[in-house]
């Protein structure tokens, strides 16, 4: 059952509002155990804490910043005085209560990623106004100027709130075990359209003052502040089924669209697998090619890249992806941010077995033997406290989480059977619905639920070495491909000296050339390079996932012709997963790569979304 809080009402009938929403939704649970500490947030939720966002700002292309109020509602202990709230660098003008009285507040020390706790003097009030904008450099903020969208004529701006960046624009208590309802009254330059990630109210907006359009939003579920996302362009629509459809800009769209028209039927396999889809609609916008990730999952709106896009729907797996989140980590989310393989491992697992369900088996097969290669790869190159999948506070659960957390719940699927564990999953997913999960949590639903005291089962499974030890348990279960295998033949060639005109790479899509390309010995002579080059056209591929492999190949072999495709690729995409791979080869070059890597890197940082240019900068500077 969806319900709708009337947005007028709760911004004509103030005093009535927190009454109307205790009726309706009951303030999502907060975990209190010692491991569902949130270290990222200066919140403390068991005294004052957020139970819903109403958001009434106007966008301003012109100064790069959002600007107006968030009203607040707040459920406090009886007596409790204050709440604190997560603030990285908002201006604030004024803090009133719903009557416009003036409250105090104060802001402390500032942390550079976790920003300051903005402390509120509440007294009596559980209502609040916070009249803000945010700074031109918000992180969570990618403001583009004409030039770098498609169609060349307007501005762009975009949000990326995961992890902790949405308290850059939005004042409010930033943790994903902190969930809220929210809805927003967003007002735009004549021209433009503004999507959220909630009800779209108001498709086509209303004209207000000035020429300028407003657009109304709503999420009446609670969630996790980080998904509360915006985007703002010149945008068109394209519906795909009943219940999905495709934003973008006009002229990225009939390019986009038949890419997606899988969607459908990828919904209609995540409900056979997994229960209801619970957010109403399933539509996705496809961003400028500086978007920092291949998805974002915000509910109702998936962010993708155009990189996805590369005209043979390989790539659409990241759609099955962010689908399945809206079940692991928009349904039932990580608690804190070192527990994100319950978001990330369940995710990528559960990805799987849509694209096996509308690809088939041996499509699903290729997709999983890549992951087992990243997995392989990410073990390696990680230290190993980084590869447990419940990583310490402090500790960056990175790509390892997704490859990984996926092989111990596949691993854990082969040991019970496939029915047994649909069903298992399954109801995990409807006894955790819109509530934090942590990994001890999980660990004893898993024992509650599907293990039931059989020691035989729970030697066989190993739960607590994938979850807390680093490294890869000997029960690992690895798919291989027979497709993969091909490739692997064609490798082999490579290294006993073929051509590669004679290696029959014609029909190859994204996982044969990533295989092939991160598969090839690492050290390559330059006539071997030139070679796989001319045959392959590897320094001038459309594809940017491989032309992100050949590039790292590439320059790890110090192969100085591949520079200049170096230096037309990475300032035209913002995608961490394939540019950051290169800057880290360029680096890794010492004398002869890393001025390259700063010059690029020099010029090409005003296209990036601040994730990225963060992300870049620690490559660049890793003790910095
Ligand atoms: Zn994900």
């Amino acid at each position: 059952m969806r319900y709708l809080i009337p947005a007028l009402l709760s911004l004509s009938a103030l005093t009535v509002a927190p009454a109307l929403h205790a009726a309706l939704a009951k303030p999502s649970p907060i975990l209190t155990t010692p491991d569902a500490l949130d270290t990222q947030t200066y919140a403390r939720p068991q005294v004052a804490r957020v139970t819903h966002v109403d958001l009434d700002l106007a966008a301003d292309f012109d100064a790069k910043v959002m600007r107006g109020k968030a009203t607040l509602d707040i459920l406090a202990l009886r007596g409790a005085r204050e709440i604190v709230l997560d603030d990285k660098g908002l201006v604030i003008e004024k803090i009133t209560d719903a009557r416009g009285k003036a409250l105090t507040w104060t802001v402390g020390a500032s942390d550079e990623t976790k920003g300051a706790p903005l402390t509120v003097q509440l007294g009596t009030a559980r209502k609040i106004v916070i009249h803000y904008s945010s700074k031109p450099d918000a992180s969570a903020l990618g403001w583009l100027p004409p030039s770098l969208t498609a169609g060349k004529q307007k501005p762009f701006l975009y949000s990326q709130g995961q992890a902790i960046e949405n308290r850059s624009w939005v004042p409010t208590q930033d943790s994903p075990g902190i969930r809220q309802t929210w809805s927003a009254s967003i007002t735009v330059p004549e021209g433009f359209v503004a999507v959220m990630s909630g009800e779209r109210l108001t498709p086509q907006g209303e004209v207000v003052a000035g020429g300028k359009r407003r657009f109304r939003f709503s999420m009446p579920h609670p969630v996790p502040p980080y998904l509360i996302a915006i985007a703002i362009g010149d945008l068109a629509f394209k519906p795909l089924g009943p219940r999905s459809g495709v934003y973008a800009e006009p002229e990225t769209l009939a390019r986009v669209a038949p890419e997606l028209d899988d969607t459908e039927r990828m919904i209609d396999a995540a409900e056979k697998l997994y229960g209801p889809y619970r957010w109403g609609r399933f539509d996705m916008l496809v961003l400028p090619p500086s978007f920092p990730y291949g998805g974002m999952e915000n509910p109702t709106l998936t962010f993708l890249t155009p990189t996805i896009f590369t005209g043979d729907k390989a790539n659409v797996d990241v759609v099955a992806h962010e689908l399945a989140h809206s079940w692991s980590g928009n349904l039932v989310t990580n608690a804190t941010w070192p527990d994100g393989w319950l978001n990330e491992g369940f995710t990528t697992y559960f990805e799987n077995r849509i694209d096996e369900i509308v690809y088939g088996t041996e499509r699903a097969a290729v997709l999983a033997d890549i992951s087992w290669d990243e997995l392989q790869r990410d073990l390696k190159l990680s230290k190993p406290s980084a590869t447990k999948l419940r990583v310490d506070p402090g500790e960056e659960a990175g790509e390892l989480a997704y490859n990984k957390g996926a092989t111990f719940l596949r691993t854990i699927e082969r040991a019970v059977g496939r029915e047994r564990w649909d069903a298992y999953l399954r109801s995990y997913f409807d006894r955790h619905a819109f509530q934090p999960q942590t990994t001890a949590g999980f660990l004893a639903d898993l024992r509650k639920n599907l293990i039931k005291g059989d020691a035989a089962l729970e030697a066989q499974l190993l739960p607590d070495r994938w979850v807390y030890e680093p490294g890869l348990p000997g029960n690992a279960v690895h798919v291989k491909s027979q497709t993969l295998a091909q490739v692997d033949l064609a490798m082999e060639r490579v290294k006993s000296g073929a051509p590669a005109a004679s290696l029959g790479f014609e029909k190859w899509g994204t996982q044969e050339w990533q295989r092939f390309l991160n598969g090839l010995p690492r050290e390559l002579p330059a006539e071997r390079l030139a070679d796989l080059d001319s045959a392959m056209k590897l320094s001038t591929s459309s594809n940017a996932y491989v032309r992100s492999a050949w590039l790292v190949l590439a320059i790890g072999n110090r192969y100085q012709p591949a520079i200049a495709s170096a230096e037309e690729f990475l300032p035209r995409v913002g995608r961490n997963l394939l540019i950051r791979p290169v800057y880290r080869a360029l680096v890794a070059q010492g004398n002869w790569g890393k001025p390259i890597a700063e010059r690029i890197f020099a010029g090409a940082r005003g296209n990036y979304h601040p994730v990225t240019v963060s992300a870049i900068e620690r490559v660049l500077n890793p003790a910095a």
